[in-house]
């Protein structure tokens, strides 16, 4: 992009930043240079163990064989809660935020280690054993993440599935993984709106003889159907539970919970993630990326059902003996002022949110965040797709107030936590890109061929060698482990997203590899073109997909949401056109500009390009798999109005 702006990291905020510039230098040197010893030490200052390792690192690429700390005995519940309670039991570990802005509660690290050993009582009871697989589809309610905890403490592994999922995901999910018990609510509430859980989940298991028993949690105390031969109610079952659940020894390498990724780019993969190493990794990334602080308010806004909250909201926060907000709610319920009320309301320092909420919030205009005071905030996040400079520029000045560092985190389901992002006390900011691999990672960009470039370049992004929170395989699949991530760059992790690195070494995510357009031979980032559309004050978001040219190869055909209250016009395509001329070059104006009155989104807010590939090719019989769509109903749309090319 023309101009690269670049925030240096504020003087108040370094001062008492956890790193420095210079210690992340010397700490990055040495986890490259002795990643054994870094990794070793690291593991025994975040983590408590029952016993120690036997082997702190085995690897082999080719096979995908991935083991650290094997032999080492730890639980990730315990590490989470009973070592804390000494020191901190009275502390609050969760704040629950509701949908509804009048209900609040607290749960301090006693109460909530209480919650949790009597729910592993509970699941014990249940028949549910070390090695189990537990199904866990919840709203976001302080349950879900007691469930989670409560299947860590017992060795159960648990697998959680996004309340917004519908039964049929939600049946493939628990087949794949054969859940033989579900964990569930009898409704969710999200933006003043009744979720029907319950009844969804009966609708999965009419296909899913093997789950023999289904906890309910009553959270509106709506109608449910009641099957008495498998259902109990939560609350039920923990009031006849003992309090005093010993926590089970696991090894390191055994299992703690499958994740399906939130399938973008086709059928969602199991994800596999370990006890020693993932858990390692989401604490050491959430103190150093979020600069946390004992007794700091961190918010994280994203649902556990995604990675995002397993390693952000619950498993690194915890482990921290941090205090972590878990919200109900929407970004825009009951107006588009909440998320500010909620820091408002708890003295948020640390707010944590995705680029797909920021361009919402964005679209609303200053004046419901300006209506908020937002004093308490030190540090922003974002991650879930490539942050346009321009909505980050907006993060910054208008939610920030310009005080406050942004970290754009680059990670992955795969990856368990953060991989390349500034280090807020270290790294100054440069809009739009992560700049900076972790501790321990080595990102390598690479050409067609599979050679690692050298200097400014661009090209695949792949990871050259292990970290502790890299998946171990495919759940039921290690093939496709293997063929996913360790075929097409043999010797490396490819990560199925391309980057470009600049010339002071920082890294900037240019979109899905898949989505890569090749114009005349020019090969241009999806993200780049869709920043200098968003650029323009009428364009809300804007997503950009090549479509076959005949001369051309591919042209380049753009989807376009305006601002609220903007009505298009040629005027206004033309504008854009030249906009990203000016920006970018000629190369990359687009060839078809639809008006979108809204993108096609997975459940977790990220724009599929996949299916605006199809429909700017006019492939509308082979959409694909659409069932982890959000709303399905804006694809029928984009196809009826289709541009006439
Ligand atoms: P699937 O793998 O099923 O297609 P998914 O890739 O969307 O789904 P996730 O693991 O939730 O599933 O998302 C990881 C992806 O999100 C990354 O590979 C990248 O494309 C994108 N991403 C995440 N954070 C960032 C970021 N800070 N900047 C740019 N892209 C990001
Ligand atoms: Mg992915």
């Amino acid at each position: 992009m023309s101009d690269i702006k670049v925030h240096p990291v504020p003087d108040d905020f370094a001062a008492n930043a956890l790193i420095d510039t210079a210690q992340y230098d010397s700490m990055y040197r040495r986890s490259i240079e002795d990643p054994e010893g870094f990794w070793s030490e690291q593991a025994e200052q975040f983590l408590t163990w029952f016993k120690p390792w036997d082997k702190v690192l085995e690897w082999d690429y080719h096979q995908a064989h991935i083991r650290w700390f094997e032999g080492g005995r730890l639980n990730a519940c315990y590490n989470c809660l009973d070592r804390h309670l000494d020191s901190r039991g009275n502390q609050t570990a969760l704040i629950w935020e509701g949908d509804d802005p009048a209900m609040d509660k607290t749960l301090s690290y006693r109460e909530l280690h209480t919650a949790v050993c009597r729910f592993a009582n509970a699941l014990k009871s249940r028949g549910v054993k070390k090695g189990d697989r537990v199904c866990i589809y919840m709203p976001m309610i302080p349950e879900a993440c007691i469930a989670m905890l409560a299947c860590a403490r017992i060795g159960a592994v648990h697998s959680v599935v996004f309340g917004g999922f519908s039964p049929e995901s939600l049946k493939d999910r628990i087949l794949d993984s054969d859940c033989r018990v579900v964990v569930t609510a009898d409704e969710g509430v999200r933006g003043g709106r009744h979720v029907p859980l319950k009844a969804n989940a009966d609708k999965a298991l009419n296909a899913c003889p093997d789950v023999h028993t289904v906890f309910t949690v009553k959270r509106t105390g709506g109608n449910v159907d009641w099957h008495p031969e498998r259902d109990v109610w939560y609350h039920e079952e923990v009031a006849e539970a003992s309090a005093d659940c010993p926590a089970e020894e696991m090894d390191a390498e055994d299992p703690l919970f499958i994740l399906y990724t939130s399938g973008s780019t086709g059928k969602p993969k199991g994800v596999l993630h370990t006890t020693g190493g993932y858990l390692l990794y989401c604490a050491i990334t959430h103190k150093y990326t979020f600069d946390y602080h004992d007794g700091d308010i961190y918010w994280c806004t994203a649902d556990v059902g995604w990675i995002t909250g397993h390693s952000y909201i619950v498993y690194g926060p915890l482990a921290n003996g941090a205090i972590s907000l878990v919200f109900e709610g929407v970004p825009t319920w009951p107006d588009a002022s909440r998320f500010w009320q909620v820091v408002d309301k708890h003295r948020v320092n640390t707010f944590y949110t995705a680029p797909t909420a920021i361009r919402a919030l964005m679209r609303e205009g200053e004046a419901p965040v300006q209506a908020t005071e937002r004093s308490s905030l030190k540090l922003l996040g974002t991650v879930g797709e490539p942050i346009n400079p321009e909505a980050w520029e907006w993060y910054y000045n208008v939610v920030g107030d310009g005080r406050c560092p942004i970290v754009d985190t680059w990670w992955q389901t795969e990856t368990g936590g953060h991989m390349i992002t500034s280090l807020p006390g270290a790294i100054p900011m440069k809009p739009g890109s992560a700049t900076r691999p972790f501790f321990g990672v080595v990102p390598g960009i690479v050409d067609n061929e599979g050679k690692l470039l050298e200097g400014e370049c661009e090209g695949s992004l792949v990871i050259t060698r292990p970290w502790p929170g890299q998946m171990r395989t495919v759940y039921g699949d290690h093939q496709r482990f293997i063929d996913t991530y360790f075929k097409a760059f043999p010797g490396y992790y490819f990560s199925g997203d391309g980057a470009r690195r600049d010339a002071d070494g920082d890294y900037w995510i240019t979109g899905r590899v898949d989505d890569v357009l090749n114009v005349s031979g020019h090969r241009l980032g999806t993200a780049e073109v869709e920043s200098a559309l968003v650029l323009h004050k009428a364009v809300a978001e804007a997503a950009v997909v090549g479509y076959p040219h005949d001369v051309k190869g591919q042209g380049i055909y753009a989807y376009v949401t305006l601002v609220k209250d903007i009505e298009p016009s040629d005027e206004l395509r033309q504008e854009l056109v030249d906009l990203v001329r000016e920006e970018i070059g000629p190369i990359a104006k687009p060839d078809v500009i639809q008006w979108a009155p809204a993108l096609p989104k997975t459940r977790s807010g990220k724009i599929m390009r996949r299916i605006l590939r199809k429909i700017a090719a006019n492939e509308l019989d082979t959409l694909g798999d659409t069932s982890t769509l959000a709303d399905p109903g804006v694809v029928d749309e984009l196809t009826a109005n289709r541009a006439n090319q």
